[in-house]
């Protein structure tokens, strides 16, 4: 495969990127005077340098000194008594941005597409588990599943919900955000209002 359609084929992976638009991306930077693609190349090895995922809620967070643990998760002032669960990590950005929420986070990392029947593909569900149950010793008594409001959103609480119930001999809550989030909504692009609403509204799940 020649260079431009290799580089064509990486940008039209990205999210909501079609073939058009990435491969107008590769003639913009063959184009460019101002040193976009030596910057894009330094961007991207620093991006394997200086960023880890934190080892408890499993954010991506830039570190310097090679931390192994986020500044939410090493924050003592954190309440250790709720989790909550995102699918993405802009998701805990927009709920974090909204200054509603003190608790604990996990991140996923994506959402189960309806009807597969591997969901252990789409998301860290055991690196869940392993959070849940390491909290749970430190007096964990809720977890908050705030997925989007599409099909996959849904489909992805209803598994999680079925893997943590197994959790049940603790006494855990599960709860999911309210509905102040309308059909279709996500997250990422929810005001502040409307997070904070979702969250006093959370409802239990059992
Ligand atoms: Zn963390």
């Amino acid at each position: 495969m020649n260079p431009i359609e290799k580089l064509s084929k990486i940008f039209g992976n990205f999210p909501g990127i079609g073939p058009r638009q990435a491969r107008r991306f590769v003639y913009f930077l063959l184009n460019d005077r101002r040193g976009v693609a030596e910057e894009l190349r330094e961007s991207l090895a620093q991006l394997k340098e200086k960023v880890d995922r934190c080892k408890f809620c499993g954010r991506f967070f830039a570190t310097e000194q090679k931390k192994k643990i986020c500044a939410i998760c090493a924050d003592p002032a954190r309440d250790e008594s709720t989790l909550l669960v995102v699918a993405r990590d802009f998701d805990l950005e927009a709920i974090e941005k909204s200054g509603t929420y003190r608790g604990r986070y996990f991140v996923i990392g994506g959402s189960i597409p309806l009807l597969s029947e591997t969901p252990t593909k789409f998301i860290r569900s055991r690196e869940l588990l392993a959070e849940v149950e390491r909290l749970l010793k430190k007096g964990l008594k809720e977890v908050i599943l705030a997925m989007n409001a599409s099909p996959e959103g849904e489909n992805t609480a209803a598994y999680l919900e079925k893997i943590l119930k197994k959790l049940l001999s603790h006494d855990l809550k599960i709860t999911t955000l309210g509905r102040g989030l309308s059909s279709g909504m996500e997250l990422e692009y929810a005001d502040p209002l409307t997070i904070r609403a979702a969250i006093a509204g959370r409802q239990s799940q059992i």
